[in-house]
C-alpha cells in the first residue's frame, strides 16, 4: 500500500499524516479550511525539525516527510488514489456521516475508510457507505507520532481481512495496534473517562484538592501526569461529551458525569485550549488553581 488520504487537518489529522510520510507513505491531507492546512504543514515542519536537532531523525528524512505530503481542499483529488482513508475530522455524528458517504463515493472500490473517531460508533458510520466490511475505526492517541498504541476498533461488519491490513500498516508506522469491539466509549475512553470523572467526583467532594489528586496518582500509580491534568490536556469538552456517550450507550449511571464537570464546560473552563481547567495554563505554565469553588 502506498497511497493514504486524511481528512481533516486538525490536531490529530496533522499527526497521522506525518507519521504515514515519515514512514514512506504518500499522504494527501484534505480539510475544508486553508487556514486549518497551512497550520498543519507547520505544525509537521516544526515537529519534525524537533526530532532531526534530538538526532532522532535526518534532516534526508524531514525533507523526505515533507515531499511525501500533499495538503488539499480538493476532496475529490485527495481520494482519487486512496488505498486507505483516514478520516480525523470534528467529533460530530452527522457530519461523520456526510464525509463517509463521500469518501465512498470517491475513493476507489478497494480502499478501506477507516475513522480516529473517539467515541461514534463504527457500525453506525459503516452503514452510512456501501462497503462496511472494509469501514473500521482507528484510533490514534495524541500526540500522534509520540504514542504507541493505535486502538482498532471493529465494526459489526468489519472484515477479518481489513483488520488485518490495518494491524499491518499500524505496525508499519512502528505502532501497537490492539483490537477491540464497537461498544461505546471502546477500551481506551471506556476505562479512562471514567477514572477522571472519578477524579473529579473526588475533588468535588473535597476528599483531595486538585495537586494532590495528581500527585496520589503519579508518583502512587506510576501515571506520567495525574487525571486532572490530562483531563485539562483533553479538553473538559471532550471527556464530558465521552461521559455522555458511555452513560446513554451503555445506560449505566455509573458513567454520569460530575455536575463540577459540567458546570466547568458550561462555564467555559475547557481546560488548555481555554486557557484554564483544573488549572490555570494561559501564562503558558502550568499553575495551580487553589479555588474553593471546586470543594463542595
Ligand atoms: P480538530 O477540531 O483539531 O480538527 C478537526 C478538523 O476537521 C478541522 O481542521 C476542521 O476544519 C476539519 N473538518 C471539519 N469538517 C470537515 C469536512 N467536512 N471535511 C474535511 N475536514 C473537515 O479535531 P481533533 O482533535 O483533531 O479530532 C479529530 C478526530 O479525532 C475526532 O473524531 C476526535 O474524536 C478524534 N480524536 C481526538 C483526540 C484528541 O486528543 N484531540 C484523540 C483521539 C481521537
Amino acid at each position: 500500500m502506498q497511497h493514504v488520504t486524511v481528512i481533516g487537518a486538525g490536531t490529530m489529522g496533522n499527526g497521522i499524516a506525518h507519521v504515514f510520510a515519515q514512514n514512506g507513505f504518500q499522504v494527501h491531507l484534505a480539510d475544508l479550511s486553508q487556514q486549518a492546512l497551512e497550520k498543519a504543514m507547520a505544525t509537521i515542519a516544526k515537529n519534525l525539525d524537533r526530532m532531526v536537532s534530538g538526532q532522532k531523525i535526518s534532516p534526508e528524512l524531514k525533507e523526505q516527510t515533507l515531499a511525501r505530503l500533499v495538503p488539499t481542499q480538493d476532496m475529490a483529488q485527495a481520494l482519487a488514489q486512496a488505498e486507505l482513508v483516514v478520516e480525523a475530522a470534528t467529533e460530530n455524528t452527522e457530519l461523520k456521516l456526510k464525509i463517509f458517504a463521500q469518501m465512498d463515493q470517491l475513493s476507489p472500490r478497494g480502499a478501506i475508510l477507516a475513522t480516529n473517531t473517539s467515541s461514534i460508533s463504527i457500525t453506525r458510520i459503516a452503514a452510512a457507505t456501501s462497503r462496511p466490511e472494509q469501514v473500521i475505526g482507528m484510533h490514534f492517541m495524541n500526540p500522534v507520532p509520540v504514542m504507541r498504541l493505535v486502538e482498532v476498533i471493529r465494526g459489526y461488519k468489519t472484515s477479518d481481512q481489513t483488520t488485518q491490513a490495518v494491524f499491518e500498516l499500524s505496525r508499519a508506522l512502528g505502532k501497537t495496534p490492539v483490537e477491540v469491539n464497537d461498544f461505546p466509549g471502546f477500551a481506551a475512553n471506556r476505562i479512562l473517562m471514567p477514572m477522571i470523572n472519578e477524579a473529579i467526583i473526588t475533588l468535588n467532594e473535597g476528599v483531595a484538592g486538585v495537586q494532590e489528586i495528581d500527585t496520589v496518582m503519579k508518583l502512587g500509580m506510576a501515571h506520567p501526569m495525574g487525571p486532572l491534568q490530562l483531563a485539562d490536556f483533553i479538553g473538559l469538552d471532550v471527556c464530558l461529551s465521552i461521559l455522555r456517550v458511555l452513560n446513554d450507550g451503555l445506560g449505566n449511571d455509573k458513567y454520569a458525569p460530575s455536575p463540577l464537570l459540567v458546570n466547568m464546560v458550561n462555564a467555559g473552563n475547557l481546560g488548555v485550549k481555554s486557557g484554564e481547567g483544573f488549572y490555570d495554563w494561559s501564562k503558558g505554565t502550568k499553575e495551580l488553581i487553589v479555588a474553593r469553588k471546586f470543594v463542595r
